[in-house]
């Protein structure tokens, strides 16, 4: 065991529960475990203020998962969440925190599904039931008892049940659970509204808030991109090819984490390491050693293992994750800019994380701007000027030492000096992309979204949510020699596949199967087309109309 494990394991908690934990890869207690866990434990009610990102989920999971009679096949705990998402969301992370306890069965319960198969896990015996208010009331007019042993009470993030307009369905809720419950409120606000609750329905209840206080962080540049999290490792990858670092420090969430993202660093020929807190003592001293003296130029390391790491060299702070709270944030990028130098932070925010960064703006008094995802263009123009600066020092002092031998290398092989140079130029960038096209071909769609763009997280019941999320759901990966294009007409304007497929075989005369695959949005769709005379077929495509309206496909680029 690592000194860091103590932390969890001084939570009183039961082993089994702090092994799942340990074996997620979570190193310590966020703040908000830390002061939650104990409060729960103790039978306390509780009104925590916290947001989304902060590790809220675990700070009452856990300790409902200490309390729960396993052998009870009854309803125990129930967890009210404002969304689907954050419903299935805080159900999975039940099941991860209890995936040493046998036994345990977790039925998360939301509109849209049917809801025979829901009420037939909650009687079969789930012990925690997560729900959205609005299908729990529905569940409740079928069945009004189906509650009435529930002993743990959770509202997770009230202030959005309230905004979606849950009160009533909150109140026959409360209702229909047992007055000797104990309860738990988080909520990232507390209005008015939801203080009333508190009066109401929490007894004695205490207060957790993690303490927020302005800090300022001026020698550093800021900077913010949208991403989902299944495409940090490519986004990652894209900006470190156009930032100008000397060393950086990339902080993520887990130990797995750590060794995922230092691998796939390694793969593209950094010199990057995992640091976190399964790694011995005197190994991770030797990471920070390598850092500083540059046989390592990027270090991928928790909260945790990073602490107390001073590295003037270090040019660059990646928050691949979100930190826990904005005074983690403030210390982690804190270890750039250092000695009066320049320093810059970056920091990939996925859609459920926007709170999060709005927290970290007011904390630390700074807008934090956006940034975009560089396009092939930049990546291509970052690589010549590398490639430039690699052989300026060369270009002055090169031709005495090895100018005789190019001489005679191009009488041998017969060949001007642009063809010999070209074939340098080819041996000494080692198959690197370095025009366009082949850059284009190369980078990976990393589907980004902009930050005004609305969470889908709002509607529990309506379709939107649905909508918005088959919106931005990340592109497949394409087949090879096929090429991505996007028309604006979409399943909105009443547009189906076939539709699509019809116009393009007739119009364009293509074969069916050079036609891949078509993915029908809402508001665009995209189709899989042949690179191969692509320019041709949209020409022939130009005014080809489907459902009335002007098809109108270009090329698709996600940057
Ligand atoms: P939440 O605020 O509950 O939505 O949690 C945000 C993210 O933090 C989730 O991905 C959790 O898996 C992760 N997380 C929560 N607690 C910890 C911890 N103690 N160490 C590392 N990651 C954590």
């Amino acid at each position: 065991m690592t000194q860091e494990t103590g932390g969890f394991a001084a939570l009183d908690l039961h082993p089994n529960i702090v092994a799942a934990v340990l074996a997620t890869g979570y190193e310590e207690p966020s703040a908000i475990q830390q002061q939650s866990i104990p409060i729960i434990l103790a039978g306390h009610d509780m009104i925590g203020q916290a947001q989304t990102g902060t590790g809220k989920t675990a700070a009452f999971a856990l300790p409902i998962l200490n309390k729960i009679d396993v052998s009870k096949r009854e309803p125990q705990a129930l967890i009210l969440a404002p969304t689907r998402e954050l419903a299935l969301q805080v159900a999975t992370a039940f099941e991860t925190y209890a995936k040493q306890m046998p036994g345990v069965n977790v039925v998360a319960v939301y509109g849209g599904a049917p809801m025979g198969p829901q009420l037939r896990a909650i009687r079969n015996g789930a012990q925690i039931v997560v729900a959205t208010p609005g299908r729990l009331c529905d569940h409740l007019r079928r069945d009004e008892k189906v509650l009435s042993t529930v002993q743990y009470l959770v509202l997770d993030e009230a202030d959005e049940m309230l905004k979606l307009g849950f009160m009533d369905d909150l109140e026959v809720i409360f209702d229909a659970i047992p007055a000797t419950r104990q309860t738990v409120l988080f909520s990232a606000t507390l209005p008015s509204s939801i203080r009333s609750i508190a009066e109401r329905h929490l007894r004695e209840p205490k207060h957790v808030k993690i303490q927020s206080k302005t800090q300022t962080v001026t020698a550093i540049d800021q900077a913010h991109l949208m991403v989902h999290a299944d495409q940090k490792i490519p986004a990652v990858l894209r900006l470190l090819e156009v930032e100008e670092f000397d060393a950086l420090i990339a902080f993520v969430r887990t130990k797995q984490a750590t060794l995922d993202l230092a691998a796939a660093l390694e793969a593209k020929g950094y010199k990057a390491a995992a640091l976190n807190g399964d790694i011995a003592q005197n190994q991770r001293e030797r990471v920070i050693d390598s850092l500083k003296d540059g046989r390592l130029d990027i270090v991928v390391a928790t909260d945790v293992a990073a602490r107390g790491l001073d590295v003037p060299r270090i040019t660059h702070v990646f928050n691949v994750d979100m930190p826990y709270d904005p005074e983690s944030y403030v210390h982690r990028i804190g270890r750039t800019g250092r000695a009066g130098r320049e320093g810059r932070a970056l920091l990939l925010v996925t859609p459920r994380e926007r709170r999060m960064l709005q927290v970290i703006e007011r904390v630390t008094g700074q807008k934090v701007a956006e940034a975009r995802l560089p396009g092939p263009q930049a990546v291509l123009d970052a690589r010549i000027k590398k490639l430039t600066a690699s052989l300026a020092p060369l270009v002055a002092e090169a031709e005495a030492t090895h100018g005789q031998l190019f001489d005679r290398l191009t009488a041998d092989l017969g060949c001007s000096a642009r063809a010999l140079s070209a074939a340098l130029l080819r041996k000494a960038t080692n198959g690197q992309s370095l025009d366009l096209a082949s850059v284009e071909r190369e980078q990976p769609l990393v589907p980004t979204f902009a930050a005004r763009e609305r969470s889908s997280e709002r509607s529990d019941r309506g379709e939107r949510s649905e909508r918005g999320d088959r919106e931005r759901r990340a592109p497949m990966p394409l087949a090879e020699g096929r090429v991505r294009c996007r028309t604006a007409l979409g399943a909105r304007d009443g547009i189906a596949a076939k539709n699509l497929l019809g116009a393009i075989l007739n119009e364009g005369g293509l074969a069916r199967d050079a036609i891949g695959r078509i993915q029908v949005r809402d508001s665009f769709s995209l189709v899989e087309l042949p690179e191969d005379g692509l320019e041709r077929l949209l020409t022939k495509l130009k005014d080809t109309r489907v459902a009335g309206k002007q098809l109108k496909l270009r090329r698709y680029r996600e940057d």
